[in-house]
């Protein structure tokens, strides 16, 4: 389904999506970051500095509340996943693939019912990137595309005066059937006009780009051993800004938070973990098998880039470049993996 929708009349489609809650990039503090809308809603924003993963992969999520009476077995109470429908606007193509990524894990041998709770009512509705939405952009050299639909419900482009709604799911072609008449069919000029843009768009160099990504998986492994690891992971402050801000990491940590008092409470609390921080492989005995930090980055790119296609089939990473713009001492996973591969 392609629709027409004028400039004018986005907040009236959201408004019309009854039972959604909408959400769209907007700046706060210089931070652009998804937040509910509020009219207007424009989507002339640059990438987000966070990815929409935390809407169906929330920082802190409590699974399970407990109270233990002295002498008595726990009494366990769940918690369901707040089953609010979520629709989330702007979402760059980078951002829909890291969803695919984030569906393939959560749902890989165990099925994560938070998160695919979450998931079943969440939609997202992408915004094409008719030029690189930074310098940082690497999303070509890894498969992806700037106008691509895999993750998307619907993908938006603009077109001048309006944007073309084109639905990729059965949820896409029910949010736009929600417009209505303020949706029209559009005509061959536009449908020409929408081709041109998604070719230059295709066309459009990027800045960075890993330099083989078909034999990285390869590559990397050869090289497991390379001294390049700690040369270029010494800068590193192990902050996890890389791996919170990505929109595919998604290792996480269980702990049983207790209040104290009588009778004992507490609640089973699944938070976001790092491989970069130095005990994420702490061992009770003491040992590290990651203790340095090279280690820790030949992890963290050796997950996107070869563990997930020896897995899975494809990259992990989705070419943001979140973690190249947001690193606070300049670590570029395309440097790191394009000097590891080419090494001997
Ligand atoms: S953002 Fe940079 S400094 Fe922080 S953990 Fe990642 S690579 Fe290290
Ligand atoms: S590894 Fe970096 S560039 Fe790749 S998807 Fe994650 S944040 Fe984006």
């Amino acid at each position: 389904m392609e629709l027409i929708l004028e400039k004018g009349r986005l907040d009236d489609w959201i408004a019309a999506l009854e039972g959604w809650q909408a959400f769209a990039p907007s700046q706060e503090d210089e931070v652009w970051g998804y937040r509910p809308t509020a009219s207007p809603v424009r989507l002339d924003h640059p990438n987000t500095v966070q990815p929409p993963k935390n809407f169906a992969f929330p920082q802190r999520e409590v699974f399970f509340r407990f109270e233990q009476v002295k002498g008595e077995p726990p009494r366990l109470t769940p918690v369901e996943p707040d089953a609010a429908r979520n629709v989330v606007f702007g979402v760059r193509p980078c951002d829909g693939r890291g969803v695919v990524r984030m569906d393939t894990v959560f749902s890989d041998h165990v099925e994560d019912s938070f998160y695919l709770g979450r998931r079943k009512n969440l939609a997202y509705v992408g915004l094409a990137c008719l030029k690189p939405a930074s310098r940082h952009c690497f999303c070509k050299s890894v498969g992806g595309s700037p106008v691509s639909t895999e993750g998307l419900d619907v993908l938006m482009t603009d077109l001048g005066d309006c944007w073309l709604l084109a639905s990729a799911t059965p949820v896409g072609e029910t949010l736009m059937q929600a417009a209505g008449a303020l949706l029209t069919e559009p005509s061959a000029e536009q449908r020409m006009e929408l081709a041109r843009r998604h070719e230059e768009a295709l066309a459009r160099p990027q800045k960075s780009a890993v330099a083989d990504v078909g034999n990285a998986a390869t590559r990397l492994k050869d090289n497991f051993d390379s001294p390049l690891w700690e040369e270029l992971g010494k800068a590193c402050i192990a902050c996890g800004i890389c791996t919170y801000l990505c929109p595919t990491c998604h290792c996480f940590d269980l702990n049983d938070e207790v209040s104290g008092g009588k009778p004992l409470r507490g609640g089973r609390v699944r938070t976001w973990d790092s491989c970069q921080f130095p005990d994420f492989t702490m061992h009770s005995s003491g040992h590290n098998p990651r203790d340095s930090l090279g280690s820790r980055l030949r992890q963290r790119v050796s997950h996107k880039f070869r563990y997930f296609v020896e897995n899975f089939g494809t990259p992990q990473c989705t070419g943001c470049g979140r973690c190249v713009s947001q690193c606070p001492v300049g670590i570029d996973i395309v440097n790191v993996v394009n000097r590891v591969c080419a090494s001997v």
